[in-house]
């Protein structure tokens, strides 16, 4: 399918639209409100917001990110959640090869991500929708390439018995399911056996399993799990040169996860590929 520039201030737009209503649901889905109702209205006047509010991005920068009625200040974080999905559904356009369904599939994907960032970020907690949203294009997108594709897609387990070699299939999603929420699994009560109190939640397990169901369980899982680590690292040691943490200071993992989630499903070859350099391995 042909693309164009147009094509891509179209995307930009509509998934800033699409941010523009992920705001709310960051906002309301950890406080159990409806994300329907009531309609958005600013938090120091209450006043309904009408279109000219809440047109994405272009809104905040005109009214300089201030209530049109009341002068109190948005914060930033609503117009900068919008150009970022805006970004996502540009870039998941041009990565899916101009596929409309696997396109649609991983902006939404990513959105859910960005929705368990925030959220986590917040509240320490990763709403379990977005994980069943993440773990659900991944067993998607297996159970098509098994489709197209048939057995040779999945992973042989084989088995000597009775003087005879029996093999059964498991789809590559529900391995990288099983591989990836077992390990944190076990990372976590390591951690919590060494440290004597909980390193990894739940949340996290669960973020692991989806995206094990997502990437497989190969290089790229493994490559997933390393740059959350090396953006968590990253982050850490930025929050401790701010001052805004100090060391021993609880800095949640699900945010690194979801961040490092979003960077590899959008990257997934190449950032596979620049982690596997680090271990001497060159493409040939
Ligand atoms: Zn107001």
């Amino acid at each position: 399918m042909p693309t164009s520039g147009i094509t891509d201030v179209v995307l930009f737009v509509a998934g800033a639209c699409v941010g523009s209503f992920l705001n709310v649901v960051i906002y309301r889905l950890p406080e159990d409100k409806s994300l329907w109702h009531p309609p958005s209205h600013c938090r120091s006047c209450h006043t309904r917001l009408g279109f000219v509010d809440l047109i994405p991005v272009l809104s905040y920068l005109i009214l300089r990110g201030r209530c049109r009625h009341c002068g109190a200040p948005f914060s930033p974080r609503y117009m900068l959640v919008e150009a970022i999905a805006g970004g996502i559904a540009v870039t998941a356009w041009h990565i899916s090869g101009f596929a409309p369904y696997y396109a649609a599939g991983l902006f939404a994907t990513c959105a859910a991500l960005l929705v368990i960032f925030f959220v986590d970020l917040d509240h320490m907690i990763i709403p379990d929708e977005c994980v069943v949203v993440v773990a659900l294009f991944g067993l998607a997108r297996d159970g098509y390439h098994l489709y197209v594709l048939g057995l040779g897609w999945a992973i042989p387990f084989a088995q000597r018995i009775g003087g005879e070699q029996l093999t059964i299939y498991l789809p590559r999603s529900i391995v990288g399911l099983l591989v990836g929420g077992g390990l944190f699994l076990f990372i976590g009560w390591i951690f919590e056996v060494a440290l004597k109190k909980p390193a990894l939640g739940m949340g996290d397990v669960k973020l692991a399993a989806a995206m094990g169901a997502i990437l497989g369980p190969g290089y790229s899982l493994l490559s997933y799990f390393l740059l959350s680590v090396l953006i968590g690292a990253a982050v850490a040691v930025l929050l401790m040169l701010l001052s805004l943490k100090r060391r021993g200071d609880y800095v949640p993992f699900g945010p690194m996860m979801a961040l490092a989630a979003i960077v590899i499903l959008l990257y997934t070859e190449p950032i596979t590929l620049w982690l596997l350099s680090w271990y001497g391995y060159s493409p040939g």
